[in-house]
């Protein structure tokens, strides 16, 4: 990952975060733009990026801000096919 793209990263978690009021999207707990992760909503499988972009699932429509790796997987769609 390139220094730009750990910028662009940041930058959405700072956006992000505050869309969230600064909480967890699943429980509810109290993040930071250091501390948070992003969770791709549409998993970023092959078939995902080549159906809707790789635009789409980078961009902050396709994510969200979450607490843990656990919630992260709950923020997914689960489609079946999708966990590649
Ligand atoms: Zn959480």
């Amino acid at each position: 990952m390139t220094e730009k793209e750990q910028l662009a990263i940041y930058d959405m978690k700072i956006k992000l975060c505050a869309q969230s009021h600064y909480k967890c999207e699943i429980c509810g707990k109290v993040i930071n733009a250091y501390n948070c992760q992003l969770a791709h909503i549409k998993p970023q499988t092959k078939q995902n990026i080549k159906k809707y972009g790789k635009e789409y699932i980078h961009s902050e429509n396709n994510n969200k801000v979450v607490c843990s790796l656990e919630c992260n997987y709950k923020a997914q769609e689960k489609t079946g096919c999708n966990n590649v």
